[in-house]
């Protein structure tokens, strides 16, 4: 196609701000408020994704043009585009938040796909009514973490937003990244993120908490029709529009703690409708096994959203989305029968993952005790969770223990471990080899059953944050080798084998490696 042509369902089925002007303000009885991007002065392109752009049926020629340039900065609005920002609110840190909203992410429109239609939406393409104080922009660090996060993401399988684009603005951006008091100017940059829906948790709840319930009503049937259309005609839809987010929401954190990946940042406002991943921000990868581990230097105190908590947080989510939606529903005991139940059926298909991991697909034995007694040991040993599952396979029910010992030894931190590890490990991998003997399978086919579940590249934090650094030295060549080796995220990639290593002990302190800030 020689442009992008869009549609604009989102603005045509629903209530505008009528206030056009751009400042920051409440906006009443109204989902989205038109708004345009700022024009940006010399916009670059750094990279765009080929499959994303021919998904929209883009062609390369169009995708090198200065026109695909112009639409992906802000700078030129495509055949149909009407851009608007979202109104929505949020629970933050466990506290409701009020209005929040797109503050540096404008929407394009929806352009068709097969079936479906996809979302354009310019992430820091500039202020819009709801920046609040801040001034609608996006810094190449945190544009560089979010662009090759949600592909990764997508190669692993995980449900996400996707990337189109990621351009440089040509403009200058001050941020006091650590927040204590050093503000410097850094480079701008603007993420085309593509997804179904960018519509959130908060963009219920905005409604509720102002008691706006006609507005919260023709929100909830614009979503069911567009992205639920199955339950349109169910006498329970509202109900049931609930209990399907509620299990997509189950099976974004069960692929969470499968890949190792700590969002940061679960407010209500950062949790798609969908179920995808979404607001890739101060985010982080597990390197060695802690489930107490959290990226996000605002969330240190508490801890809310570590590791080990987000199955909790997303059940406290799912809550106050029940409440949101209660006005339409007036079932508490239904309501709450769900979120209850979001427990149960995480924890069955937490365990079936960490079985696939394993590679234990037979019905045998106690394999709960097995999972968590190895949860206590990757804790305590401080074991690197990829290496630690990518080489499990390596062991079979007739290794012997030596062996065993050492491809276990491979992944850990600090190797200098205590007779009493070292007595640990080898008593579950004894009990581990004999449940092996329960599997049908030959260890070659276990293997590759096994390679297809635990990754063996991941965007570690002190990748992201080496493609930023040289990025910021005009120097992209990091950001296309990672984003082509996390293409293919479970193959043996012998060329990138070097990237299937341990966090380099110069990152295990350092800013943008083991601590990330919201400042973005
Ligand atoms: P986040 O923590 O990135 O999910 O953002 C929370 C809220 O702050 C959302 O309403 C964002 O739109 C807004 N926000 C974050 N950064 C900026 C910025 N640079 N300019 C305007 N609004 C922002
Ligand atoms: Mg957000």
């Amino acid at each position: 196609m020689e442009t992008i042509k869009l549609k604009t369902s989102f603005t045509q089925s629903l209530p505008a701000d009528p206030i056009i002007e751009n400042f920051p303000r409440q906006v009443m009885n109204a989902c989205y408020s038109f708004v345009q991007p700022k024009v940006t002065i010399s916009p670059k392109m750094i990279i765009y994704i080929k499959e994303v752009a021919s998904d929209l049926n883009l062609d390369k020629k169009f995708c090198e043009s200065q026109e695909f340039i112009d639409i992906m900065s802000g700078n030129k609005l495509t055949e149909g585009s009407k851009p608007y920002a979202m109104c929505y609110g949020g629970h933050q840190f466990g506290h409701w938040a009020g209005q929040l909203g797109d503050g540096r992410a404008i929407n394009l429109g929806e352009a068709e796909v097969s079936e479906s239609h996809l979302n354009l939406q310019l992430k820091g393409a500039g202020p819009t009514p709801y920046s609040r104080t801040a001034d609608g922009f996006a810094v190449l660090r945190s544009s560089i973490r979010e662009f090759l996060c949600s592909e990764a993401m997508f190669h692993l399988g995980v449900p996400t937003t996707r990337a189109l684009s990621l351009t440089l603005t040509g403009e200058h951006v001050l941020r006091d990244m650590m927040y204590d008091g050093n503000a410097a100017y850094e480079k701008g940059a603007i993420v085309c993120r593509v997804a179904p829906s960018f519509i959130r948790f908060g963009n219920f709840e905005i409604f509720t908490s102002r008691n706006d319930i006609d507005n919260l009503k023709q929100l909830t049937d614009y979503t069911i029709q567009q992205y639920f259309p199955d339950l349109v005609n169910d006498k329970n839809k509202y109900l049931q529009f609930f209990k399907t987010i509620a299990d997509r929401t189950c099976d974004m954190i069960v692929h969470w703690q499968k890949v190792g990946f700590v969002h940061g940042v679960m407010n209500t406002d950062n949790m798609s409708i969908l179920g995808l991943t979404i607001d890739y921000g101060p985010y982080g990868w597990i390197d060695n096994y802690d489930p107490n581990w959290t990226p996000n230097t605002t969330d240190l105190p508490g801890k809310r959203y570590r590791f080990g908590n987000q199955p909790i947080i997303a059940q406290w989510n799912l809550l106050k989305l029940a409440n949101a939606l209660y006005p339409l529903i007036n079932d508490e005991e239904s309501l709450k029968n769900i979120v209850q139940d979001f427990r149960l059926h995480y924890t069955e298909r937490y365990l079936q993952m960490m079985k696939s991991k394993l590679g234990l697909f037979e019905n045998e034995g106690d394999d709960e005790s097995l999972i968590y007694d190895l949860e206590k040991i990757l804790q305590v040993t401080e074991i690197d969770m990829t290496i630690f599952f990518r080489n499990l396979a390596a062991i079979s029910d007739s290794s012997d223990e030596k062996d065993s010992l050492g491809i276990i030894k491979s992944a850990i931190y600090d190797e200098t471990v205590t007779e009493e590890i070292n007595k640990n490990i080898i008593l579950w991998c004894i009990k581990y080899q004999k449940r092996l003997k329960a599997e049908k399978l030959t260890n070659e086919e276990r293997k590759q059953k096994m390679n297809a579940v635990n990754p063996k590249y991941v965007l570690r934090n002190y990748m992201a944050q080496m493609a930023i650094d040289n990025a910021e030295k005009e120097n992209f060549e990091l950001i296309y080798t990672f984003y082509d080796m996390l293409k293919r995220p479970y193959d043996e990639q012998p060329e990138y084998e070097n990237w299937f290593a341990k966090r380099p002990d110069w990152a295990r302190e350092k800013i943008g490696c083991s601590m990330l800030s919201c400042s973005s």
